[in-house]
């Protein structure tokens, strides 16, 4: 018997304004965006800034985080009293801030319990020659704080070249930004917790500059980390299927199809969103064939077996460390 409880879950996307976004959302990936520049996509999300509505099927008139509170069968096996990932999808006319996050530890006793933020990058799209930021030079608090109050930015801050296909790992604590004229997905824990070391001396519409936290970036940042070079994907990629990152919040991968391709699950779920292409996708439990295309996102809930997809797309999938 199908079991339309189990059928994949389509949230729909919350949009964010940003005083870096652009239209591209709409443009690129033909979402309805509100006007104005439109940063952020929250395509799969549970957290309160942005908590995604169930449109369609069996959970229609639900939110996500509903769906984690009270049906938690639907994750089975996933442990924490929130659902735990935050995809994104970004698309940055302007350049972000330069920025910081927090881990687990420091934002439970600093920021009301929330979770930190190791967060990473697909890079989806880049204008030619763009480049991000990545990691810092200081060797120590003293010599951060100091580079910051001198505004010794070229000195501390270190960038890496930005192409389609790139893909960065943000850990916690990684100084960071994304630069004018990418767009990317985002892969990261459900936090909004984000710590602006420096804004570019940028005023917003009405005049005002966007509050720093140099104090906290201080606290946070790791003094010992090795900064990156390169995005370049050079993990092999195994029928389709690439390794893209591993660490203790979430496995992401990116799945190529061209024809038809089953992915077991092993997993508690399964986050999907589609970067290219079209085709359909059903689960073993419910056996209903979505089309999707370029910019849907869908969970596959636990127990729902295998997920087949027909076409000719790629995917990025993220799931809970097996
Ligand atoms: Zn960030």
């Amino acid at each position: 018997m199908p079991n339309d409880k189990l059928d994949l879950i389509f949230p729909v996307p919350v949009f964010h304004e940003k005083i870096w976004g652009g239209r591209k959302l709409e443009t690129d990936f033909g979402y309805q965006i509100p006007d104005g520049p439109i940063g952020e996509c929250w395509a799969i999300s549970a957290h309160p800034n942005g908590d995604c509505p169930i449109a369609e099927g069996a959970w229609a008139g639900h939110t996500l985080s509903d769906l984690w509170d009270n049906h938690h069968e639907l994750f089975a096996g996933a442990e924490g009293d929130r659902f735990p990932l935050l995809i994104k999808i970004l698309d940055a006319r302007d350049n972000l801030s330069v920025q910081v996050h927090p881990d687990d530890a420091y934002a439970a006793e600093h920021e009301n319990g929330s979770l930190g933020k190791r967060e990473c990058w697909y890079v989806l799209g880049a204008e030619p020659g763009t480049r991000i930021i990545i990691g810092q030079r200081a060797h120590d608090r003293e010599e951060l704080a100091a580079m910051i109050a001198e505004g010794r930015w070229d000195d501390m801050l270190n960038y890496v070249p930005c192409n389609a296909g790139d893909f960065f790992r943000i850990e916690p604590g990684t100084v960071h930004a994304i630069m004018g004229g990418t767009e990317i997905l985002e892969t990261q824990q459900s936090s909004d917790v984000t710590y602006r070391v420096y804004d570019f001396d940028r005023r917003q519409a009405d005049g005002s500059t966007r509050p720093l936290h140099i104090q906290q970036s201080l606290d946070v940042v790791d003094y010992a980390a090795q900064a990156p070079t390169s995005g370049e994907v050079t993990a092999v990629e195994k029928d389709g299927v690439t390794d893209l990152m591993d660490c203790p919040n979430f496995t992401v991968e990116r799945v190529r199809v061209d024809g038809k391709k089953v992915l077991d699950a092993p997993w508690s779920f399964l986050c999907c969103s589609v970067i290219e292409g079209e085709g359909t996708a059903v689960d073993a439990a419910a056996g209903v064939a979505h089309p999707v295309a370029k910019g849907s996102h869908f969970l596959v809930p636990a127990g729902s077996g295998a997920l087949t997809l027909e076409g000719k797309m790629t995917l990025i999938t993220s799931h809970l460390p097996l």
